[in-house]
């Protein structure tokens, strides 16, 4: 084994979330190796639908313009609902119109941002880029094999896939983002809950000419009755580039042939005679799964090393993506001796119950599917489905301590969220000129850096605070404190600001 290297944080997959992961690390200046057993990035199309959050998180590391200019982005910029059709070329069964689908609320005014459907190939190589323009350090072609704990952190052994050779990692901390099947939560001792394997599925990539049976539709997904079992079609760039999702018997784990798959897409367009050429099939298992525990002495599970859920809803990824902002921060507050290992112990007990909930409606929303697809008199939807504006921000965000703080468009059109991201951030209404001293001065008793800004009379309704009142922001854009009214004891500031950075928020679940 070779010399012994070091580092802050060993992040073990060069998946999405630990890209994100790396990235995220990389902007606050903490030093990370991540390992990754592929020679490169997954070339499979498969999550595709970004949310607002991930959106406003893109933007944070300076990539959302160059994600929305990918091509499968403008390809799908324009493309809106769920439909469900016998065939693409004959009868039309329905389309997704439930409140948990369309929204209740109004998204802009939840986040400057908005969906983005932009394929997981392309994503995860502009995150790579970025990352590595920020200071990453990446290290493709190798391998995870195990590690073990120290006092001090975390000795772990990597092996590199070509030749074989292993040499020793050391490091503070040890990120898990090695996926569903990777491995190191089960070697953790960590357990799941959840209910499990649900659908077994394969995800057919293929290269096909639709535009006639499409005839000019710009759906997001197509389900189908034509290949007999419950199908999808998802456009990639709506003429030639497409996936069928298609349904399994849940003890069938074999992968059809390029003919079956070539008659599958047949069936599912209506088109008998119909050019194919498949280029890629994945097998996927749907399943809702979130770990007892997201850590374990140095470790933390980030993505779907942490939680499975269906992709209806477009949850998984997103989530994973906010883990690994969650956890950023901390680490590099710890990293920076701001705040000691206590205030990681707050990743689990806010991630966690994040996670359950988006697990639990994405769960829902795959079972609430074939109702739609059924068409005729369907039985209403179950009552504790939410709208997905719940799951991608959380409760109502009104400036409540453990919240997402809310988005305000400030005085030249920047909205609040842009200023979250890196520091405490102390946001005060327009007659809280004492404020700008308070947060000086609380900034100097805990050591850190706290920018202040401040706000008019909208932005103090949305805060729920009076024209002197003040919210502190964690740098991960949720709520840590709220003065209703101005700064009349000048401790108080001070004493929120050491306590955000001991332990977490009261009442921030998700
Ligand atoms: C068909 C489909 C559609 C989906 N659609 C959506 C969607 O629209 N929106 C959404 O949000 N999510 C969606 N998802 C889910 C999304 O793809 C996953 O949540 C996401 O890929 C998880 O990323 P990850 O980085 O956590 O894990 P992965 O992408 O699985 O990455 C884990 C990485 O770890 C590496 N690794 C494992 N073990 C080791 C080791 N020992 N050493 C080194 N490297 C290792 C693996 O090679 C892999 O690259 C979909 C999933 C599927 C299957």
């Amino acid at each position: 084994m070779d010399a012994q290297e070091r580092t802050s944080v060993l992040i073990v997959g060069g998946g999405l979330v630990g890209l994100a992961m790396s990235a995220f690390l990389a902007r606050l200046g903490v030093p990370a190796l991540l390992v990754e057993r592929r020679s490169g990035p997954s070339p499979h199309p498969r999550a595709r639908g970004v949310n607002p959050r991930t959106m406003e998180l893109l933007r944070l590391l300076g990539i959302a313009d160059r994600v929305r200019d990918a091509e499968s982005a403008r390809a799908l910029a324009g493309n809106h609902g769920i439909v469900a059709v016998e065939t693409l070329a004959g009868r039309r069964l329905g389309e997704l119109a439930e409140p948990y689908f369309r929204g209740v609320r109004d998204p802009a005014g939840l986040s400057p941002e908005s969906w983005c459907m932009v394929h997981q190939d392309e994503l995860e190589p502009l995150l790579r880029d970025r990352a590595v323009e920020l200071g990453a350090a990446h290290r493709f072609g190798t391998e995870y094999v195990g590690h073990t704990e120290t006092d001090g952190g975390v000795v772990a052994t990597v092996r590199d896939t070509a030749s074989g050779r292993t040499a020793a990692v050391a490091a503070d901390r040890l990120v898990v983002a090695d996926g569903a099947g990777g491995g190191i939560r089960e070697r953790l001792g960590i357990g799941t809950h959840g209910p499990g394997a649900l659908a077994r599925f394969v995800n057919i990539a293929f290269t096909a000419d639709l535009t006639g049976p499409l005839d000019g539709r710009r759906f997001i997904m197509c389900y189908t009755t034509g290949t007999g079992t419950r199908s999808a079609l998802l456009p990639v760039n709506n003429t030639d580039r497409w996936m069928l999702h298609v349904l399994r018997d849940a003890d069938d784990a074999s992968l059809p042939g390029p003919d079956e798959c070539a008659a599958l897409v047949r069936a599912a367009a209506g088109v008998p005679d119909l050019p194919v050429r498949v280029d890629g099939v994945l097998p996927w298992v749907s399943a809702g799964r979130v770990a007892d525990a997201f850590a374990a002495g140095r470790a933390f599970l980030v993505g779907d090393a942490a939680h499975v859920m269906p992709p209806s809803g477009a949850f998984g990824a997103n989530v994973g993506v906010q883990d690994a902002h969650a956890l950023a921060w901390r680490l590099a507050a710890v990293a920076r001796g701001d705040a000691g290992p206590a205030l990681l112990d707050g990743y689990d007990a806010e991630r966690r119950p994040a996670a359950d909930h988006a697990m639990r409606q994405a769960v829902l929303r795959s079972r609430d599917r074939p109702r739609f697809v059924g068409g005729g008199d369907a039985p209403p939807p179950d009552p504790d489905l939410e709208p997905d504006e719940n799951v991608v921000f959380g409760p109502e965000p009104d400036g409540t301590p453990g919240r997402r703080a809310p988005h305000v468009v400030l005085p030249g059109g920047t909205s609040t969220i842009h200023r979250y991201g890196t520091r405490f951030v102390l946001g005060h209404g327009p007659a809280g000129d004492g404020w700008g001293r308070a947060a000086a001065a609380a900034a100097a008793d805990a050591g850190i850096g706290v920018d202040a800004y401040g706000g008019d009379d909208a932005w103090c309704a949305a805060h729920g605070v009076a024209r002197d009142g003040a919210v502190l922001v964690r740098p991960d854009g949720v709520v840590a404190w709220r003065a209703a009214t101005g700064p009349d004891d000048p401790g108080a500031l001070a004493g929120a600001l050491r306590g955000a950075l001991a332990a977490p928020v009261p009442g921030a679940a998700r």
